[in-house]
């Protein structure tokens, strides 16, 4: 059979899991069968779609023969498809975790492509539901259930737009840096807003490093110039 355009060179294709609306949710593994040195993610808000394309064109240029990480380019299909940060529940994802900080009221956040100038608090009119209960999306628990599978020793989690680099737990010395000086996108410690039930909050509580790095609104090209150097580096090392 014929699968041009979506073989990609060394990488095993994994269904790890549905997503609500029951869209395969697929993991790149690199070759063998060793454990995997971390873990990278994209498109958890189904709005990021550039980080999904971005993490293709890494999937691309990086053989799953010269890497050991694993790559889910698309967390939450659902969102990715309608165009909308939540899954088909409404539900954010990062905001589903089954972590201390769960919380079960409505989150709001900015409308996608919203100007940067207008990002006030009076204008975060992106409504979610954080799920009925922590953990309740098949998303979250199937990406729980891969975690605990894979142990990676470090996640790095793709968004967008804020363009920032946010490292939490016993990240590796000197690697947030090489990211950051690789992309020239600012490292912080601290990271504001209210995010209850993130990702990183439970990858943290559970004793997982996590780096969440924000890239820019900007078109693919440019996009790929200057984040991919620093991602195929990560993956090769
Ligand atoms: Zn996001």
């Amino acid at each position: 059979m014929s699968r041009i355009g979506s073989e990609l060179d060394g990488w095993r294709v994994e269904e790890y899991g549905r997503s609500r609306d029951g869209v395969p949710l697929r993991v790149f593994r690199p070759a063998g069968d060793g454990p995997v040195a971390g873990l990278l993610t994209a498109a958890q808000h189904g709005e990021e779609a550039d980080t999904a394309l971005l993490v293709r064109r890494l999937l691309e240029r990086t053989p799953g023969t010269e890497t050991r990480w694993a790559v889910i380019p698309v967390l939450n299909p659902d969102g990715l498809l309608a165009g909308t940060r939540q899954n088909a529940a409404g539900v954010d994802l990062n905001r589903n975790f089954p972590a201390t900080t769960w919380e079960p009221g409505e989150s709001f956040t900015y409308p996608p492509g919203i100007d940067p100038e207008l990002r006030v608090l009076a204008n975060r009119t992106n409504r979610s539901s954080p799920g009925t209960h922590a953990g309740s999306e098949p998303e979250t628990q199937a990406l729980i259930g891969l975690i605990e599978r894979l142990d990676p020793p470090l996640v790095v989690d793709i968004h967008s737009p804020l363009e920032l680099i946010f490292a939490r737990g016993d990240v590796p010395p000197g690697l947030t840096e090489s990211l950051a000086r690789s992309a020239n996108v600012p490292a912080q410690d601290e990271f504001e807003g209210h995010c209850p039930g993130a990702f990183d909050d439970w990858l943290t509580e559970r004793g997982t490093p996590v780096i969440v790095y924000e890239i820019e609104h900007a078109g693919l090209p440019d996009l790929c110039k200057r984040h991919l150097p620093g991602f195929e580096a990560l993956l090769r090392s």
